[in-house]
């Protein structure tokens, strides 16, 4: 996966994390941006089961076990 140029992840100053996304700009705390990446991260995966499952059992069996 390429990193998105529009997501940047920089230290701050004042030692806290800045998430910056297109004109937005995020201030975490450490642990509190790993708890958001945590979080954020189990978004994407209910997120992409939910959309790319339909789409790919119409396909083909995702795990590759063809029912005869
Ligand atoms: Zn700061």
């Amino acid at each position: 996966m390429r990193p998105s140029p529009q997501l940047k992840l920089t230290m701050c100053d004042c030692g806290n994390l800045h998430l910056t996304y297109r004109s937005l700009t995020l201030h975490f705390e450490k642990t509190k941006f790993y708890h958001f990446a945590e979080q954020v991260g189990r978004m994407a995966t209910s997120i992409s089961t939910r959309l790319t499952l339909p789409q790919t059992t119409a396909l083909m069996n995702p795990n590759g076990q063809n029912v005869h």
